[in-house]
């Protein structure tokens, strides 16, 4: 019974919903994904192509429910000191060694930025949103993402949900040479489901604005000038703990 309980109570939430229901889609569709690859073993090269396609379209509808699981989950952000380099490079190696194979990655940190006040694991999830966007935009050969970072000294903001005011003196850039973003894609690009990509979930940069927007933060998006080689500029200010009170 009190399993039971808890089971609803966890329901209850959007949190808890999608969270079940992710659980109800993936059982099956791991099912259907398993008899289409044993399938794929038995039936003659003109059907394979077929059976391919159910195991790409599962994949896809798993992603899907993945994501809409981390949407949806309100986990509050738990602050700390992070040193906003260190996750930088996690991300990069992460890319560089999976989704980012090769995309040559250039880095110009300012050494003496102060702490970023934010969730490690969230803000992990935001630097692999942005990079995953602009590896999946730049070109199969000269492939280029620039990492920055600096410190400015900014404006006083409030931070959602607390008394404190903040600085939002970090800037976090992630520049690729890909064929950059549409004008009447710009307006929606943070809405979710908003995708150009066969395979998107259109809820990479939905999920990125969120993250910042619960840290207090501010994303915006840019154009790189033709005359500097195109492509996409996300900029991401985040609080620091410098200067704070
Ligand atoms: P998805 O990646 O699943 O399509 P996102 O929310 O991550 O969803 O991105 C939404 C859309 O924004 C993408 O489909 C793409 O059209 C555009 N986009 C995002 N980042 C970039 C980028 N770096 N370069 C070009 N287009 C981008
Ligand atoms: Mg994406």
């Amino acid at each position: 019974i009190s399993q039971q309980l808890s089971h609803r109570g966890a329901a209850r939430s959007v949190a808890g919903m999608a969270s079940v229901l992710a659980h109800e889609i993936k059982n099956p569709l791991s099912g259907i994904r398993g008899s289409a690859q044993l399938l794929e073993q038995e039936v003659g090269e003109s059907d394979k192509e077929l059976t391919r396609l159910i195991c790409e379209e599962t994949d896809r509808i798993c992603a899907l429910v993945d994501q809409m699981e981390v949407f949806s989950n309100n986990r509050p952000i738990v602050p700390e000191h992070i040193n906003i380099h260190l996750v930088l490079e996690h991300v990069r190696k992460l890319a560089q060694n999976g989704f980012a194979k090769g995309v040559t990655f250039k880095e110009f940190y300012d050494p003496s930025i102060p702490s970023a006040r934010g969730d490690k694991g969230q803000l992990i999830q935001v630097f692999l949103n942005l990079i995953k966007n602009a590896a999946e935009a730049v070109p199969g050969a000269g492939g280029e993402i620039i990492l920055t970072t600096a410190y400015r000294h900014g404006v006083r903001v409030a931070v959602p949900g607390s008394s404190e005011r903040m600085h939002l003196p970090l800037e976090i850039c992630v520049m690729d040479n890909g064929p950059g973003i549409a004008d009447d894609l710009k307006p929606h690009l943070f809405d979710p489901f908003v995708t150009t990509k066969t395979n998107g979930t259109g809820l990479g940069l939905a999920l990125v604005a969120k993250i910042v927007g619960d840290h207090g933060g501010i994303i915006e998006c840019d154009s790189i000038k033709e005359k500097k080689g195109g492509g996409t500029l996300f900029r991401v200010l985040l609080p620091s703990y410098k200067g704070q009170g």
